[in-house]
């Protein structure tokens, strides 16, 4: 089985509302992130070869993920403390990013797998990188199991 990596990279501000520790306070990660497909090899002349052209993945992964992180304040929703930062702010025009959850390494990765996800279904994992030595991985399992097949 063959697979591509692409690694990107985005800056954003992030808290941990109710951390017990660092983390409750507002602060910032050069996240890095590696988004890994698997497929068929393309047999259509320009992409004859390739599970899907680098410039292709590179445009996608920007346009659904790196264009709404980065830069932006990271902020869970569900969350009344970390939404009336948010909205303050939005209020002052400043860049956010609102998920469902707390904004986790673990629960990040997620969030962009189904962005992408909907866009390509040979995405096999995603990891997410929020330090050097720390990172999350998301593992597609429907693709995982259809390649054991
Ligand atoms: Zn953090």
């Amino acid at each position: 089985m063959v697979e591509i990596t692409k690694e990107f990279t985005f800056d954003a501000a992030h808290m941990l509302e109710g951390h017990d520790g660092l983390c409750k306070n507002v602060h910032g990660h050069t996240y890095k992130l590696q988004v890994t497909l698997n497929g068929d090899l393309k047999k259509e002349v320009s992409s004859e070869g390739m599970i899907i052209d680098f410039k292709d993945l590179k445009n996608m992964v920007k346009e659904y993920v790196i264009e709404l992180f980065d830069h932006s304040f990271i902020y869970n929703i569900e969350n009344e403390k970390e939404k009336e930062i948010g909205s303050f702010l939005e209020s002052k025009g400043l860049k956010t990013c609102s998920i469902k959850g707390r904004s986790t390494c673990e629960n990040l990765v997620g969030v962009i797998f189904h962005k992408l996800n909907i866009n390509n279904e040979n995405i096999s994992s995603i990891r997410l990188w929020e330090t050097p030595t720390s990172f999350s991985e998301y593992r597609n399992i429907k693709k995982t199991k259809n390649d054991k097949t």
